[in-house]
């Protein structure tokens, strides 16, 4: 479908939002040479955003397990999106273990998903030395990459300002107080215009030893949420993520005993880590859990990525991009009022 109006050709664009959906925004719309300028009421350290908090695993694989396939579809672009525009992007692939006792899950998870590869005690060991004779068997996803959101975001926020976007921190914006289009990316306060969004709480914590080295994201298969230790560089490690509907910042005993139990079971040597950090976000999600574009006039509200900002915002941003330049409509993600 193409649509005539005035959103197409050369008309500034004020995007609300600098956490990862307002940021890849910004970039791909300043990229394709659009006067861009991205409003953020927080400074450059993004505190207030969900995607401060986040993993930042880009694994359309792995979440096939949960999620529907347009999440794997529009993953697996974002992937190549990623090494484009952001070449320093890990790829070095997702590996999944089990407790014995959870082995059963593990099968499960093995049949709900693609692109791995099956791995017995030496595989686990040849890509990762440091869990040498804790698992027998794993499940590598080779295709899969990772990003650490503090290091990403004001990466991406520099190369807006790069390709000519202006970014204007402490700038706390009203939708209807921006002349032109404005592209509303405010996650979970963009509550005001979409009811419907909820806040979905994850937990993580950061930790911090020299014992351990690991090289990729490592799941630990659990009944209940993807318990997961992703390697941060200079001996730090995030363990995440619960999955709570709750709306609240703080990080449970209970909560705060599964990840730090997960660590353990992945390897003892995080017994003896040090605790960094202890943090949640709320996720911003619609009732069905799946992202949406929605179009009236002026006004493009891009939502709910819930559980997959970082795997799903480079192939929203693309899809908002292709409407805006070519009025292409992505059926499965778009609504037009
Ligand atoms: C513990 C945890 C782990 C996660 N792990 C992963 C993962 O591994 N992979 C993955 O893909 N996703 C993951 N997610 C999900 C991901 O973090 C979210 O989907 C994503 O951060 C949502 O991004 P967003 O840009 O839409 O919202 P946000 O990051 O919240 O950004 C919205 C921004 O809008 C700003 N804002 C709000 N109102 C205004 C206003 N009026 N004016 C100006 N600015 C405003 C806010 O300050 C904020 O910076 C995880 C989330 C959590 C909590």
């Amino acid at each position: 479908m193409y649509q005539t109006s005035r959103l197409r050709g050369d008309s500034p664009v004020s995007i609300i939002g600098a956490g990862i959906t307002g940021a890849w925004h910004a970039l791909l719309l300043a990229e394709a040479g659009r006067a861009v300028t991205l409003h953020e009421r927080s400074d450059a350290a993004m505190t207030q955003s969900t995607s401060h908090w986040a993993g930042g695993m880009l694994a359309p694989w792995c979440e096939e397990e949960a999620a529907e396939p347009v999440i794997t579809r529009l993953g697996i672009r974002s992937l190549a999106l990623w090494r484009q525009h952001v070449p320093e992007t890990a790829f070095n692939g997702s590996l999944v273990v089990t407790h014995p006792r959870d082995r059963a899950d593990f099968e499960r998870f093995a049949r709900l998903t693609s692109g791995h590869q099956r791995l017995d005690a030496e595989g686990v060991r040849a890509l990762e030395p440091a869990l040498e004779g804790r698992f027998r068997d794993g499940l590598f996803y080779p295709e899969e990459g990772h990003v650490e959101p503090r290091r990403v975001l004001p990466r991406l926020h520099a190369a807006i300002a790069k390709a000519g976007g202006a970014i204007k921190f402490g700038s706390e914006a009203e939708v209807d107080d921006l002349d032109g289009l404005v592209i509303d990316c405010r996650g979970l306060a963009g509550r005001d215009r979409e009811p419907s969004l909820r806040g979905v709480k994850g937990e993580m914590i950061v930790i911090e030893t020299t014992e351990v080295e690991l090289s990729r994201p490592v799941r630990l298969i659990h009944p209940r949420w993807p318990l997961y230790v992703i390697p941060r560089g200079d001996g730090r490690f995030m363990l995440g993520a619960t999955s709570i509907e709750a709306e609240d910042s703080g990080v449970s005993v209970r909560s705060a005993l599964e990840l730090l139990g997960a660590a353990y079971v992945v390897h003892p040597a995080f017994g003896e880590a040090r605790i960094v950090e202890f943090g949640a976000g709320l996720r911003p999600a619609f009732p069905d859990n799946l992202p949406k574009i929605r179009i009236e006039q002026e006004r493009i509200t891009v939502n709910g990525l819930y559980r997959h900002g970082f795997l799903l915002a480079p192939a929203l941003a693309e899809l908002t991009l292709a409407y805006l330049s070519r009025g292409e409509i992505d059926n499965e993600v778009m609504q037009c009022a």
